[in-house]
């Protein structure tokens, strides 16, 4: 690719370039990897340089974990990047031999290799800059660049670091806007963004396109085809992204800017997660200052809070409530963060509490839909134990063990299946999507 250097300025895209990301399924075994290579060599063979990022093999990183909790309670944080990156270094030299194989020229470059710079914060470090320049060279020696996803490396400290569970998507995405490519592709062992989860919903829809906002607010209510952090950092850089299938053709679900997607329905998609743990603060202090050591405390943790209540306290002298929740994984590192603090009188936590959301662009101009949302669930004897919405999203934190019933009955009382034809409604219209067949 010899006018790389000039394309790649200032944001500018470039058609001659794609970057294309393949899932854990995606390279899982042997056969796998020679058909991630097979797809990876027919782009090549379009006349597109290609940056491929891998993930770890099919369970890799979980085996990896795993591992470590054999041999330490709280694995060092440093020592547990140095472990998890192994895992997607595997996936890409594979696959440059499977490339060479196939008779073209390849080279596979570990995330600190190929210029990923993160901040120091093992094991959720934040990409900070993508210095590409090997990438690039080897572009322009018509290699196949594939980059291990998931990891970089901090300059303050000179460590590998690794960007959180799904982090090669972010890899991926970074790669693109640095490359100046125009679309990211994503490779999974699904055909897209589906309208719920196709093993809870089987009628669930793919959906054709979706707006980065509502791809941000399903990422982070519970839809594991992106990570959260790929979709941001999407949108900051106008990457677009698209989801799609490793193994069959045909288009998946594209993630652009709102102004370019024609379809804007009421609700796009039901979206969940069982893997929140819930922590409430009773007799929390009622002055000024409280609510931020708390969350200063979890914040200084790396702990990420999503939903947060607190009422004040009814009797003058009574503490307030705060409840919030969190990811399961991060329980034991709040509950040290809060201990440092003591300002309640208790700490009860509910380990396993499950998060069903609607989330929908359309909502946010009308009214009714958070009324249907608490009906349906109430319908189905679904206790509501928190609630908290955003324009375009409503989250309820119900019992685990409910929560595909909630998705159920959430996706057909809105009628989100396959055959829906969702078009923009006026505003303070009842939802009342046609149907077709
Ligand atoms: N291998 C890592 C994980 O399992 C990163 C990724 O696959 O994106 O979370
Ligand atoms: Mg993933």
């Amino acid at each position: 690719m010899a006018a790389a250097g000039a394309q790649e300025q200032a944001g500018a895209k470039s058609p001659d370039l794609v970057v294309m990301k393949f899932g854990g399924t995606s390279v899982a075994g042997a056969e796998e990897i020679k058909r991630a290579a097979g797809r990876i060599v027919a782009a090549r063979e379009q006349g597109t340089s290609v940056v491929a990022v891998l993930s770890a093999r099919g369970s890799t990183t979980d085996e990896l974990v795993e591992m470590a909790r054999e041999v330490a309670e709280r694995p060092d944080p440093r020592e547990m990047d140095m472990l998890l990156s192994t895992g997607e270094r595997i996936s890409c030299a594979l696959c440059a031999m499977a490339i060479v194989e196939l008779g073209h020229k390849a080279i596979s470059l570990t995330g600190s290799q190929a210029g990923i710079v993160t901040d120091s914060s093992h094991t959720k470090a934040r990409i900070i800059d993508v210095r590409a320049d090997r990438i690039r060279d080897a572009l322009g020696q018509d290699s196949i660049v594939l980059v291990a996803g998931f990891q970089g490396v901090s300059t303050d400290s000179r460590d590998v670091t690794t960007l959180g569970r799904g982090g090669s998507d972010t890899t991926a995405v970074a790669l693109a806007a640095a490359l100046g490519g125009e679309v990211c592709e994503i490779y999974t062992d699904v055909r897209g963004v589906y309208s719920a989860d196709p093993r809870i919903v089987p009628e669930a829809r793919k959906l054709p396109v979706v707006s980065y906002e509502e791809m941000l607010e399903m990422a982070a209510s519970g839809a594991k085809v992106l990570q959260l952090r790929s979709v941001e950092y999407a949108r900051n850089h106008g990457v677009q992204i698209h989801c799609r299938s490793s193994s069959e053709d045909g288009p998946g679900t594209l993630v652009v800017s709102e102004q370019e997607t024609l379809e804007r329905p009421l609700v796009t998609a039901v979206t969940h997660s069982t893997d929140e743990a819930r922590v409430t603060l009773t007799g929390v202090r009622d002055e000024p200052g409280v609510a931020g050591r708390i969350l200063r405390a979890l914040a200084d943790a790396n702990v990420n809070v999503d939903m947060i209540i607190q009422n004040e306290p009814v009797s003058t002298d009574g503490g307030a409530d705060l409840s919030f929740t969190i990811e399961s994984n991060d329980l034991p590192a709040a509950l040290d963060a809060l201990k440092k603090i003591q300002v309640s009188d208790g700490v009860e936590t509910d380990e396993h509490t499950g998060k069903v959301s609607i989330v929908g662009a359309g909502m946010r101009s009308h009214p009714g839909v958070a009324a249907k949302v608490f009906e349906t669930l109430g319908g189905q004897g679904i206790n509501i134990e928190m609630i908290s919405t955003s324009p375009i999203k409503i989250s309820c934190v119900i019992a685990a063990d409910r929560v595909s019933d909630a998705v159920k009955a959430l996706h057909q009382a809105f009628e989100l299946g396959e055959g829906a034809i969702r078009k923009e409604e006026p505003a303070g219209d009842e939802h009342r999507p046609t149907v077709a067949g």
